[in-house]
C-alpha cells in the first residue's frame, strides 16, 4: 500500500506525468477520479491525505467527511469552488497556483487589443464569406500616440504594460487602489482614478480580480463616459463588466469595439446577443492556456501538496488551518 493517498477529483488532463514526477520522492502516484457528485467524493476522499481539485465543488459536507486530509490544492488561480472556511476549521490547508499563466494572459490581452484595432477577426470572418476591401466598412486608427488604461496592476497588468511599451503609445494610465503610485510610475505608467482613466483612455484593458467591489466595475455609466472610439479588453473575469451594458455600448456606438475572453456565464450562451455583433472579438476563456502553462500549473499544484506532506506550508497557501 502507498504511504499517501493523493486524489484527483475531476479528470481534465490526458496524463498526470508532472504530478507523478513531483510525488516520486514520496513513492506515490496520484489516484485519478472524476466524481459524479458528493456521495462518490465522500466515499473516496474520507481516507485521502491530499486532494488535487480542478472545477469540482469541495463543499463543507465533503470536507467535514475527510478524516486524514492535510491539503486541498486547486489547479488554478481562483478557489471559489473550495469551502475555505470549512477547510480551515478542519485543519486542512487550501492552496492554489497564482502565477502559471502571466505570460499567456498578458499575450492574450495584447492579441485581443491588436485584433480589435486592426480588425483581424472581423476581416477573417468577412473574407471567408466572400468580401474584400473591408476598410470601407468602418475606419481603423493608428495605435501610436494613443492612451491606454490598465485596470488592475498586479502580475498580469504589469507584464501587459511592459509588452505594450513598444507600440508608441502617448501614455499608459493605471488604476489600482492597492498599488503605490510610485510603484506604478516605476513602470513608466501614470496612476489614475477609475473615472479619469475611463474618460481619457483610447484602449482599456481589465486585469483586476473579481470581488464584491469589482463586480460590474464597468457599467452603463462607465460606457457613457468612455470615448466613442474606445476599445475595451477583458481577460480578467466576466462579471467585472455588465454584459447587457456592454452589448448596448457596442450596438449603439458608445464604444468602438471589444475583445472579450471572459463572460458573465461560461460557455457564452448560444443566444447571447454578443454573438450577433461585428465589433467584438470573442475567445473562450483561453487566456491562461499554453502547453507550457499547463505543465507549470500541474507541477506547482503538486508541489503545494509535496511541501505539506513533508511537514511544510504549501508554496501558495490560501488559508492558515486551525490545528
Ligand atoms: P494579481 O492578484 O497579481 O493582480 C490583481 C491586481 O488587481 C492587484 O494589483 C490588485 O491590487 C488589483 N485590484 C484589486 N481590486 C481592484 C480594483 N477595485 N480596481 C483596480 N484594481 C484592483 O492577479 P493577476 O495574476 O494579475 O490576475 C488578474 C486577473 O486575471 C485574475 O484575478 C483573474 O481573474 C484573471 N485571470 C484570467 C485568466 C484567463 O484565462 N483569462 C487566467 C488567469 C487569471
Amino acid at each position: 500500500m502507498e504511504k499517501y493517498k493523493i486524489v484527483v477529483t475531476d479528470n481534465r488532463y490526458s496524463n498526470y506525468l508532472e504530478e507523478n514526477t513531483v510525488f516520486k520522492e514520496l513513492g506515490v502516484k496520484v489516484q485519478i477520479h472524476d466524481f459524479a457528485g458528493p456521495a462518490e467524493a465522500v466515499e473516496v476522499l474520507k481516507d485521502a491525505d491530499a486532494v488535487l481539485v480542478n472545477l469540482f465543488s469541495m463543499t463543507k459536507d465533503i470536507i467535514n467527511a475527510m478524516d486524514r486530509c492535510k491539503i486541498i490544492s486547486r489547479y488554478g488561480v481562483g478557489y471559489d469552488n473550495v469551502d475555505v472556511d470549512a477547510a480551515t476549521q478542519k485543519g486542512i490547508w487550501v492552496a492554489r497556483v497564482p502565477d502559471y499563466s502571466i505570460e499567456e494572459v498578458s499575450d492574450h490581452a495584447l492579441a485581443l487589443l491588436l485584433s480589435s484595432v486592426r480588425k483581424i477577426a472581423y476581416k477573417d470572418r468577412m473574407i471567408r464569406s466572400g468580401r474584400w476591401n473591408l476598410h470601407k466598412d468602418w475606419p481603423s486608427y493608428r495605435i501610436a500616440g494613443k492612451t491606454l488604461g490598465i485596470i488592475g496592476f498586479g502580475a498580469i497588468g504589469q507584464k501587459f504594460s511592459v509588452k505594450i511599451s513598444g507600440l508608441g503609445l502617448k501614455k499608459v494610465l493605471v488604476h489600482d487602489p492597492y498599488i503605490k503610485p510610485e510603484d506604478i510610475e516605476t513602470f513608466g505608467c501614470i496612476p489614475a482614478s477609475l473615472n479619469e482613466l475611463v474618460k481619457d483612455a483610447d484602449y482599456i484593458s481589465i486585469h483586476a480580480p473579481l470581488t464584491e467591489k469589482t463586480t460590474e466595475l464597468i457599467d452603463r455609466k462607465a460606457f457613457i463616459d468612455m470615448k466613442s472610439s474606445c476599445i475595451l479588453i477583458n481577460t480578467s473575469r466576466g462579471p467585472l463588466v455588465n454584459e447587457q451594458d456592454l452589448f448596448t455600448a457596442l450596438k449603439e456606438g458608445q464604444i468602438a469595439a471589444a475583445g472579450i475572453d471572459v463572460c458573465e456565464v461560461e460557455p457564452l450562451p448560444e443566444n447571447s446577443p454578443l454573438r450577433t455583433l461585428d465589433n467584438i472579438t470573442l475567445t473562450d476563456h483561453a487566456g491562461w492556456y499554453s502547453e507550457e502553462s499547463v505543465v507549470e500549473l500541474k507541477t506547482k499544484a503538486a508541489q503545494n501538496i509535496l511541501q505539506v506532506l513533508k511537514g511544510n506550508p504549501p508554496v501558495y497557501p490560501v488559508n492558515k488551518p486551525l490545528t
